[in-house]
């Protein structure tokens, strides 16, 4: 299969579902990103600012840029001026950072909050509680530079679909749960959960976001710089 014929299968399918794709471009070269571009793709995601800043400028400017991976609060400056959605955000330091940043650039940067949903212990992500805590509380109404547009989960890596399942089944019903709150700041318009191995089962929990990486651009060759 090539990158122009799995990008028009994945957009076809997670489009009949409601969803949109986020192509997974990481340590992709600049060529493969091109082919997938040419075959209508543009929303493409990072997960490290050093390459996302490396790649921006040498593509498309009606590229959407994600960025999936952990941001560190010193490097949101290189990324404030143009991304269109950080789907990692796992603390309140890093929204007070982003939003600090959006307004140096004059930017509403749209963020989702990451939740951890799977069993492995993870450095990274809210628990319910802080989310709800978060998007409850008074803090978001002083951040004007940022929207929080949803929440982003991974799943357990684990042949067991119907673990799989109950974990997103718990993060859209976090999602639903806070949407039916109607906060001005947390809307709760995309829910990001879905890789190549389980979006499947991400489309039928409802999700609107799937990011695909080697699904669509072959295994990924760390070796090259
Ligand atoms: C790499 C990555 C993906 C894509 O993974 P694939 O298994 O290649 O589809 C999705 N989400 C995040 C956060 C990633 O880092």
């Amino acid at each position: 299969m090539s990158i122009k014929n799995n990008i028009a299968h994945f957009q076809q399918e997670i489009m009949k579902r409601g969803a949109r794709l986020v192509a997974v471009s990481k340590t992709q070269p600049l060529e493969k990103i091109k082919e997938a571009y040419d075959a209508g793709q543009r929303i493409f995601g990072e997960n490290k600012v050093q390459e996302i800043t490396v790649k921006q400028p040498l593509l498309p400017p009606d590229i959407e840029w994600h960025l999936i991976g952990h941001l560190q609060t010193n490097k949101v400056k290189y990324i404030a001026p143009f991304v269109a959605m950080i789907h990692s955000v796992d603390s309140q330091k890093l929204l007070e950072e982003i939003n600090k940043q959006g307004k140096k650039v004059d930017r509403i940067i749209s963020c989702l909050l990451q939740v951890h949903i799977a069993e492995e212990e993870t450095k990274f992500g809210f628990d319910a509680a802080e989310v709800m805590a978060l998007v409850t509380g008074p803090f978001l109404q002083h951040c004007p530079f940022i929207r929080v547009d949803g929440l982003m989960g991974m799943a357990t890596l684990t042949e067991d679909v119907s673990k799989i399942h109950n974990e997103f089944k718990q993060l859209k019903s976090l999602f639903e749960t806070i949407q039916s709150k109607k906060i001005p700041h947390a809307q709760m318009k995309e829910l990001s959960m879905g890789m190549s191995a389980d979006y499947q089962i991400a489309l039928e929990e409802g999700t609107t976001l799937v990011r695909i990486g080697t699904a669509i651009f072959g295994e990924r060759d760390y070796t090259k710089p």
